[in-house]
């Protein structure tokens, strides 16, 4: 029976499982900065930031007021069918913001997933090759071209199948589980071998329209490559024809101490794809590619009837002059030397505490039943 003063009794009943992670607790009722709030005046410092949406924290003067102003004037017009200023603008500022020197176009979109959908189905019709390499561990989102890439767990996928054809995974770099008596580097080096058999064998170099890679990858616990790793992803894809797409939906817009986390490699993918935090919580996403390969695809090929609508558009303006006249991302830097410091003396005293790890603030705790086996604690159980 529903208790109707129960949000958890009614979230069971009204709900969907697929949508939940495990059975949420806390019952929010305001945000401010760093912090949530439940009715009962617990507070909550977000250390999860809300899966990487809230970078700004909540309820940022700046966001809100972009977002009331443009609701107030006009809440909806879709770029596909009229002009814009908030998109146009937008567009034009995720072009320059994106590394890579050379023209850039944008397609905009509600959510990493499906700015993650766009990207592969923009890589197979600029190439027109059908094979795509994505990693172990990789979570790109719950679309199913999206979720073909990923392969975090066996939850996200079963009883989908078939899934997006002629996709295949290879090994991403894990120097804590992988590592034995092999450096970083040398894990990093062995997944890249690994790569290249693949290229060499069930997935042929010419027959690869694209590899997709998150630069820091995240739901899978924090993972961070060596910058050899993702150079040696370039050189390979560059000297095959094969595009190289970044992720950023997680590592982008701050997090990691750098606006986009392809700035610490110098790398310039050929497509980067951003979402969460570019909205400051409104949905909008964005694939951001090079010029030439948008003239591959037509309309309505990722068109989204609510997509980058102009309060969203608004909200992602005011995300980005925040970022940029509070040098957000220098601060996540600052921030997380200090969080792992104060980590590292945690994982001193406390044996469950197998690593830390993490660029700026994307930071993991891997939490393990021992630290000699290094087998995890799953707390959200990934069956
Ligand atoms: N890519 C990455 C790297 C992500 O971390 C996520 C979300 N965890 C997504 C894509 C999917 O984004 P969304 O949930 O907005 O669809």
């Amino acid at each position: 029976m529903t208790d109707p003063g129960d949000p958890r009794s009614r979230s069971d009943a009204y709900l969907s499982p697929a949508t939940r992670l495990g059975v949420p607790t806390i019952t929010v009722e305001g945000g401010e900065g760093a912090w949530i709030w439940d009715g009962e005046g617990r507070r909550y410092l977000d250390m999860h930031s809300m899966a990487g949406v809230a970078n700004l924290g909540y309820g940022h003067p700046a966001v809100v007021a972009a977002i009331c102003d443009q609701a107030s004037r006009l809440v909806h017009c879709n770029p596909a069918y009229t002009l814009h200023e908030a998109p146009l603008r937008l567009a034009e500022r995720l072009t320059n913001l994106v590394p890579g020197d050379f023209p850039k176009r944008v397609a905009f979109g509600l959510s990493g997933s499906d700015a993650n959908d766009g990207a592969l189905k923009l890589a197979r019709s600029a190439t027109s090759r059908p094979l795509v390499l994505a990693f172990r561990g990789a979570y790109h989102g719950s679309t199913y071209g999206a979720l073909s890439l990923s392969s975090v767990s066996a939850a996200m996928r079963r009883g989908f199948s078939p899934l997006v054809p002629s996709i295949e995974h290879v090994r991403f770099p894990d120097a804590y589980r992988q590592a034995g008596s092999s450096t970083a580097e040398e894990v990093a080096a062995s997944c890249i071998a690994e790569l290249r058999d693949t290229l060499r064998t069930t997935a042929p170099a010419d027959d690869v329209a694209a590899v997709f890679v998150e630069p820091v990858q995240g739901d899978s616990g924090v993972l961070v490559p060596p910058v050899s790793f993702l150079r040696e992803l370039r050189e390979i894809t560059e000297r095959n024809g094969i595009l190289l797409v970044f992720d950023e939906v997680q590592t982008g817009l701050g997090r990691t101490g750098t606006m986009l986390a392809a700035e610490h490699s110098g790398v310039q993918p050929d497509i980067t794809v951003l979402g969460k935090a570019l909205g400051g919580g409104m949905p909008i996403s964005a694939v951001v590619a090079r010029s030439e390969l948008m003239d591959s695809w037509s309309a309505p090929g990722h068109v989204f009837s609510t997509g980058a609508n102009p309060v969203a558009a608004a909200a992602a303006l005011a995300v980005l002059d925040v970022m940029r006249d509070e040098a957000v991302p220098a601060g996540a830097a600052q921030r997380g030397v200090e969080l792992q410091r104060e980590l590292a003396t945690l994982q001193g005293e406390f044996e469950a505490i197998g690593d830390v790890r993490g660029m700026g603030l994307m930071i993991g705790v891997d939490l393990v039943l021992d630290r000699e086996t290094r087998k995890p604690d799953r707390l959200l159980t990934a069956k």
